[in-house]
Parts: C-alpha cells; structure tokens; sequence
C-alpha cells in the first residue's frame, strides 16, 4: 500500500462550476487554468472543460505550449503577454491570444511577423496600478493597433483590485473608468474575474474570466454561490499516541497538553502543500468528523486532536480540506488565501475522478 496523502479532484464538479459561472455572467467564458490549473493540473482541468470551455487562459506562454502539447486545441489567452520576441513567434506557431499591457508590448507587436494576423487583449490600468494601458493612453494604443496587418481581433479588458468586496466603490469606480475610456471603441469586453462574475453584474460584458470559481473556493463565502470544492486533499492516521498532561508534542514543544490527550500522526506535511503556518486550532476532519490540528506542521507530518474521537485508529482518513473543511477556512487560519494553498500543492499525487457533484 502506498503512503494515503492525496489530492482527490473532481473533474464533473469543476465542470459544474464552468457552467455556473458562464450562465451567470452570460456571454462567453475563459477558463483561468494558470498556475497548474491553481494546482488541481493544467492538462487534466482542460481536458475536462474541452467540450464547453470558449477559451482558456493562463499567466505565461510556457503554460499555454504544455496545453498545446497537450492536444487542447481551444483559443488560449496568456495574460502577462509576451515578455520578448520569443513568446510572440510561439504564439503566432501555436495560435495563443495575448495579453497587450503596456507599450513595450506594442513595439514588440510592431516588429513582429505574423503569417496570420494575431489575437490581442488590451488591458487598461482602470485602478488596480499594477499592469495595463493608462485610461488617457488607452484609445491611441488601440489604433496603434488596429493599423498592424499583425494584430486581428482586439478584445478590451480590465482588471479589478477589490471585486471579492461586495460594496466596494473602487470597483464601481473602475468599471466607470474603462466604460468611459473605451467609448466608441469597436471589439468585445472582459471585465469579471471570479468575484466580479459573483458580486459585480453591473460589469457583465462579452467574456468572463473565472479562475479561484472554478475550483469551487468561493472568494465570497459569506453567501452561497452554488459552487462544488473540486479538490480534496485527504490522508490517513498513520500512528495514534496519548499524551499525560504537561507533555510537549513534535518541534519545539509547540503544543503542551493541558488534560489527557490523545493525538492521530497524519501522513501530509508542508512537502505536500500544507501550509507550516497553519497554527493548533486549525480545522480538519477525521473520519468525517471535525476536530483541530495541534502542535507544529513538520515537512512529512502533522498531528491532530483525537481526544473526542475515541473510533479514529490508524487508517482512519483524514480531509484536510474539502467538502467538509472549506480550504477557505484553513487559508483563513493560516492567514492566507485559499488561492496560495491550492496552488502550493505539490508532491502527493492527483487523483482524478469523474462524478456528478451530490
Ligand atoms: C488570474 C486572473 C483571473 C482569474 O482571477 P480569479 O480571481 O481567480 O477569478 C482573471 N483575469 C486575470 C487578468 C487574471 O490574471
């Protein structure tokens, strides 16, 4: 038998997930598979979603040839563009779609030859500060490039800082910036990442970009959207101790028992993805039943409180996230996002399974 940790991910709920957020938003979808798919795999993930997705995207042209490689034949947007000329040939031989955001892109563009013209996202600066055109300068780099025989389709997007805010005026506000600094420009829109498709109808365009969604970690969860947690990151006890009050357990001594404990080893450590960070009080569930990590993750291992589980023994399963423990609740712990857990994943293999979400 084979050590237990792994990551259970359900291809039919991130396929439930798909759907819910393309009917919601209407119009068109780009499936974010960036980074791993958020660490549930690339190539799985959009074999899975090939039959509906419009499009996929991902960060950078490297992930978008292994999907290429792959045989995924759907558009592919990459969204930080082209960093040299380089991605620019390799998008025109693989037909990606890129990401223009800012006007070293455009001179790149300018000096590139393209046997067919490519297709281009232009992404404004509407507030986030981060990347994209400046509003003012928006216009004048689309005519820029609408003039390149090399540029096709232009598609206009933006990008929100704070769209997982329900009542944020930042948001408003960067919709009524793009909204007036594209006026009269011709081409389709994308404004909505996961939390603009939950929370922002007023930003509803031709395509949606949903990402965390999919995976079914609601960036929202203070409302229930629907969505199906794709990933399950399971393991098993694999050695059951009790602990005499005033005894420390694992590194540093980090958890000293106060009453008679008894502690369940698990077979998932920080090696696999478990964030160290995540402190004792930490929620898991053993044998579907909720009960807390105590003391200090190491690297292969991690101890849980079996006290009030008198049943759980070694071989009992543990979830450490899931449907029973929201990986937004130990992100929350761990004072993270479930974003950074998710794909942080590494080591334990992926198991993937097929079945209607329950
Ligand atoms: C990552 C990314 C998304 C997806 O964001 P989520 O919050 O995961 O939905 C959408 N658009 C752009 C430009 C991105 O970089």
């Amino acid at each position: 038998m084979s050590r237990p940790a792994a990551a259970r991910i359900n291809l039919a709920a991130l396929r439930h997930n798909y759907r819910l957020a393309r009917t919601r938003h209407g119009g068109r979808a780009l499936a974010v598979i960036k980074a791993n798919a958020y660490g549930h795999g690339a190539v799985a993930c959009a074999r899975a979603l090939a039959g509906e997705a419009d499009a996929f995207a991902v960060a950078i042209v490297e992930e978008a040839l292994e999907l290429r490689e792959a045989g995924i034949t759907q558009p592919i947007l990459v969204l930080e563009g082209a960093f040299g000329p380089d991605d620019l040939i390799h998008a025109s031989t693989h037909d990606l779609w890129m990401v223009v955001h800012q006007a070293e892109q455009i001179d790149m563009l300018a000096a590139h030859h393209a046997a067919r013209p490519l297709t281009v996202w232009l992404k404004m600066d509407s507030g986030m500060r981060r990347a994209g055109l400046m509003p003012a300068d928006y216009a004048a780099a689309h005519a820029r490039l609408s003039a390149m025989p090399q540029v096709g389709q232009i598609v206009l997007m933006t990008h929100f800082a704070r769209a997982d805010e329900p009542d944020a005026a930042a948001t408003a506000e960067q919709i009524a910036v793009f909204d007036r600094a594209t006026a009269g420009l011709p081409g389709a829109r994308s404004l909505c990442n996961s939390g603009g498709v939950l929370g922002w109808p007023a930003a509803y365009r031709d395509w949606a970009r949903p990402g965390i969604l999919l995976y079914g970690a609601d960036p929202m969860p203070s409302d229930d959207h629907g969505l199906t947690p794709v990933m399950t990151l399971e393991s098993a006890i694999m050695n059951v101790r009790n602990l005499a009050p005033g005894e420390a357990l694992g590194y540093g001594g980090r958890f000293v028992a106060e009453v008679p404990t008894r502690v369940g080893l698990v077979a998932m450590g920080y090696a696999d993805g478990y964030p160290r960070i995540a402190p004792t009080g930490t929620p898991v569930a053993v044998d579907g039943q909720l009960t807390r990590v105590i003391g200090r993750v190491s690297m292969d291992m991690m101890t849980v409180d079996l006290t009030d589980l008198p049943g759980a023994h070694i071989g009992s399963p543990v979830e450490l996230w899931g449907h029973t423990v929201s990986v937004n609740t130990v992100a929350q712990a761990a004072g993270t996002i479930a974003y950074e857990l998710l794909c942080n994943l590494k080591r334990v293999r992926r198991e993937y399974i097929d079945t209607a979400p329950a």
